[in-house]
């Protein structure tokens, strides 16, 4: 499944790269042997779709879903290092493309390749300053919501991945500081940390999870909340979900996350609302765009949530319906049962209650 579909998005995105004229050929022509990594030649076709579109990208992950995965993938203890290196071999694949289009002959010019992919992936306002002996790399972000952890080590990586391969030496990266965790904007500086700041899981947990709530309530029904990045963009690190061991703590973090998300929803007001909560429910999954809810039945309780043809991968299929699990626990107080199926190559999971004595009068 998980392997036909990407062969399906990297047909695609070759396509339209082709079909834009994409900057700098460097599009999945499969040179020599190296398709070894079979994840190598869809980040190429992916980044030169990515900077053929300029930032003109029409699918764009919401702010609150990034925020989600990137909190989640922060705390985890080994996932943290495993994003830093998926963004380096994303670097890498970047240099490459950018590389082969222009001729690059200072550092200074090659950081310029580097911060006009990071804006048109997304992290619009990105700035930079390059010195002969480091390189410092600034993405200002206004009204980001304070979780206590630094968010951004994929593009960390992609930072060292990028300059490595110019520098044609090591280069690590380090977020030194994250408008997430206290500082008005993030950070990004050749150096590496001698000690790693280490976040405190819980207290980051309960800050996204008080945020996510929030904006929850206020969610409109029908339109997504809004974001910048860019949806092929984010997917770069999604391969990292094929690792047992990561999709495993991701799932456990997540399910932890949604029962502390259902916890401040549901407590807070209108304790016996139930159907208040199965509409705060579909929001929720809505507002961290896992896909389309549908409330089939309030009592007992049955939604079906159809996950986006993006995000029809198995193991994310799995870590967002650990969230889910965990939020509808903690809201509604009852056991649900998931099934899956596979609609036009897109996941759909219908989720029943389960322990109807309970609820009989
Ligand atoms: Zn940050």
């Amino acid at each position: 499944m998980a392997a036909t579909r990407k062969v399906r998005d990297s047909a695609k995105s070759k396509r339209s790269a082709r079909r834009r004229g994409a900057a700098g050929g460097g599009e999945g022509k499969s040179k020599g042997k190296q398709s070894g990594k079979p994840g190598i030649e869809y980040s190429e076709a992916v980044i030169s779709n990515i900077i053929a579109n300029g930032g003109a990208s029409k699918h764009t992950v919401p702010d609150e879903a990034l925020l989600f995965g990137a909190t989640v993938s922060a705390l985890g203890s080994n996932i943290n290092d495993m994003h830093y290196k998926a963004g380096m071999s994303v670097g890498k694949s970047l240099y490459k493309v950018s590389s082969a289009a222009n001729s690059y002959s200072s550092t200074e010019e090659s950081v310029d390749g580097l911060v006009s992919f990071l804006k048109a992936a997304g992290h619009k306002n990105t700035t930079y300053q390059a010195f002969p002996d480091k390189v410092e790399i600034t993405m200002h972000r206004d009204g980001a919501p304070k979780i206590g952890a630094n968010l951004h080590s994929f593009e960390a990586g992609v930072m060292s991945g990028y300059l490595s391969a110019s520098e044609r030496r090591h280069v690590p990266v380090s977020e030194v500081a994250c408008a997430h965790n206290g500082s008005d904007r993030c950070r990004f500086a050749t150096v590496s940390f001698n000690r790693k700041p280490v976040p405190d899981s819980r207290k980051a947990l309960s800050a996204l999870a008080e945020h996510i709530a929030e904006n929850s309530r206020t969610a409109n029904y029908y339109s997504r909340s809004h974001g910048e990045v860019s949806h092929v963009y984010h997917s770069l690190s999604a391969p990292l979900l094929g690792d047992r061991e990561y999709s495993e703590q991701m799932k456990s973090i997540a399910g932890y996350l949604g029962n502390e998300v259902g916890g401040k929803l549901f407590n807070s007001y209108n304790k016996n609302r139930h159907g208040n909560h199965v509409v705060d429910i579909a929001h929720t999954i809505r507002l961290l765009n896992f896909g389309n809810p549908i409330v089939e039945s309030i009592l007992p309780f049955h939604m079906s949530v159809a996950f986006d043809e993006l995000n029809s991968k198995k193991e994310f299929v799995d870590v967002a319906m650990s969230f889910i699990d965990g939020l509808i626990m903690s809201g509604l107080r009852t056991s649900v049962q998931a099934t899956e199926r596979v609609e036009d190559g897109s996941y759909v999971v219908d989720i029943k209650e389960t322990n109807l004595r309970e609820r009989r009068k």
